[in-house]
């Protein structure tokens, strides 16, 4: 199975296209914006607790066959501050 590029970020909704640097995630493919894993999250997953790592990008070519998802997963509360 190949990593779930999920289409935003779970706090603030923004759009995180499959070669987004600016797109973090975690061992379970929760996936966020760097401004909210750097920020409000401080680089831990608010799901399960773990790492928030940079999203590797999927080469171009390896989209085609391995297209990244397109079902938008948001937190229904945000990201409270901590
Ligand atoms: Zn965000
Ligand atoms: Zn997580």
């Amino acid at each position: 199975m190949p990593l779930e590029l999920r289409p935003n970020c779970e706090c603030c909704d923004r759009d995180l296209p499959p070669d987004s640097m600016a797109a973090r995630i975690c061992s379970f493919e929760c996936t966020f914006c760097a401004v909210c894993a750097d920020g409000v999250l401080g680089g831990r997953c608010p799901n399960c607790g773990g790492e928030l790592l940079r999203r590797p990008i999927r080469p171009a070519e390896k989209l085609a066959r391995f297209p990244a998802s397109a079902v938008r997963t948001v937190k229904a509360d945000g990201c409270a501050p901590t």
